[in-house]
């Protein structure tokens, strides 16, 4: 790689939320120029970049014009639909991680067989294409005396939206409307003591190198606060750092890998889901950490080499909409490292910025 190819870059990223703003950020800082494409006029990226399109992910010829006018494209959320982006890949364009990767993550059913597929410990799960399936698979964990069960929509689900927890059989019908009758997963509630999650990064010339594994904790299933490094046995780190090395090198991913895991009683890792973007739960790396994971998703997808992941203990809290009261007070730590997404309105449950503070 000789300086020229590290000039005169264009990134073109696919969201424009925050995560979407804080690597448009990173990259800035490399000198590369950024161009966000988003269905949003008011996105929290298009503040900090000066090239965006504002249209539908569906629209074909202004995905084409996009992807004219970058060098690489990467994504910042998961439900971007893939056929636009195949259709670029075939044209050329490089995306990374690439879209069958994307795939793979969109569906619950598909990302839990392929870590199964990898022995990487799952939970129980079916596909449910039906309510007389449900209803089948309900009598079956009744007899068996394995309820209850969490149903799932298999696409388009997050921060725990779209999904039910069913304790009786009786409640077959008022899960199936939850999940909007949509395509499910019904999986087997795991009993866990500890939510953790990590990412790691892999480059285009294969090199891998993980964030270390962090503790989540959850409030009515929105990420509250995340614990650097997870306290957990030495075992169940390298559990993860395996897992996650298995599904990047399977996946042939060049970018970001974030998984999320339960830790059980006996320090056993079973794999929950996983995203290949930028996560919130490595947003402490900003500030603690040799190098953020927006920076290390900038360097992989433009062919650069990994940055450094030494990092000290750190902590993350979330300011939701209901939080953004206490930002006075927080500002009156002089260790708080306040992040703000630039978003108007502080409604409840909103994401509106993060605090990072010495572990
Ligand atoms: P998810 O959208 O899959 O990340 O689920 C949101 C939250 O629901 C998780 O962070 C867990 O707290 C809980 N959860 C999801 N699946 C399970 C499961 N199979 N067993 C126990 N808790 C779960």
């Amino acid at each position: 790689m000789n300086y020229r190819q590290l000039q005169n870059l264009t990134l073109g990223i696919l969201g424009g939320g925050q995560l979407g703003r804080m690597t448009a950020l990173a990259a800035h800082q490399l000198g590369i120029k950024v161009h966000v494409f988003t269905d949003q006029p008011q996105a929290p990226a298009r503040e900090v970049t000066s090239c965006h399109t504002i249209a539908s992910y569906h629209d074909l010829s202004a995905l084409q014009e996009f992807a004219r006018q970058v060098h690489y494209i990467t994504y910042e959320f998961e439900n971007i639909p893939t056929t636009g982006l195949e259709l670029l890949l075939q044209q050329g364009t490089i995306i990374r991680p690439a879209p069958d990767v994307l795939a793979v993550s969109q569906d619950r059913v598909a990302e839990k067989t392929l870590a199964s597929r990898l022995g990487i410990s799952v939970t129980d799960f079916v596909a449910i294409n039906s309510l007389p399936q449900l209803e089948q698979e309900l009598a079956n964990h009744t007899q068996q005396g394995t309820l209850p069960c969490i149903l799932k929509t298999r696409n388009m689900g997050y921060d725990g939206k779209g999904q039910v927890r069913i304790t009786q059989f009786e409640q077959a019908e008022y899960a199936w409307k939850t999940v909007q009758q949509m395509p499910a997963i019904l999986e087997s509630v795991v009993d866990f003591v500890q939510e953790v999650s990590i990412i790691t990064a892999r480059s285009v010339s294969g090199d891998i190198k993980h964030f270390p594994l962090v503790t989540n904790i959850h409030r009515q299933h929105i990420l509250a606060e995340t614990r650097v490094p997870a306290i957990v046995d030495i075992s169940v780190r390298q559990q993860a750092e395996q897992a996650a090395e298995r599904l990047v090198r399977e996946l042939n991913l060049v970018g970001l890998l974030s998984v999320e895991f339960f830790v059980t009683r006996e320090q056993k890792l079973v794999f929950n889901e996983m995203a290949p973007r930028p996560h919130n739960s490595g947003h402490w790396t900003q500030d603690f950490c040799t190098t953020s994971q927006f920076e290390q998703l900038v360097r992989a997808v433009c062919g650069w080499p990994l940055g450094s992941v030494a990092y000290r203990p750190a902590k993350m809290l979330n300011l939701l909409g209901q939080d953004m009261q206490q930002l006075p007070q927080l500002l009156q730590n002089p260790e708080a490292k306040v992040h703000l997404y630039g978003k108007k309105d502080a409604k409840t449950g909103r994401k509106m910025g993060h605090v990072n503070l010495p572990g």
